[in-house]
């Protein structure tokens, strides 16, 4: 990994069509002083902003498993990354759009992405 580059630790990847690439082996190539910018879809990771009860027993629509399993695998994943010594910075979707409404130069830089 070189200085600036950027890699998907999350298992995403953009390429239609493409085998994602293997999520151990991304993990294993991440320098120990990686900065991680880590974003959550609040529905994909469980966010207990959207669903804030029932989250042991009621099953989140995206994924077919319980919130708060959703939650936890979501939360252990970030757990893995810290343990290898990295910074993770998460910041959830509401919190995103949040700052794009309430912070014009966010929407600026948005638009640039
Ligand atoms: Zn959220």
């Amino acid at each position: 990994m070189n200085d600036g580059e950027v890699i998907h630790v999350d298992g995403y990847y953009p390429g239609a069509g493409q085998k994602p690439p293997d999520i151990n082996e991304v993990i294993e190539s991440i320098p120990s002083d990686a900065i991680i910018a880590n974003f959550f879809s609040c529905h994909w990771h469980a966010c207990p902003h959207i669903q804030p009860t029932g989250r042991d027993q009621i099953k989140c629509p995206k994924t077919g498993k319980t919130w708060k399993e959703v939650y936890t695998a979501s939360q252990n994943h970030v757990a893995q990354l810290e343990s290898l010594g990295c910074r993770v910075v998460t910041c959830w979707k509401h919190e995103y759009v949040k700052l794009l409404v309430t912070v014009p130069r966010a929407q600026e830089i948005h638009e640039n992405i």
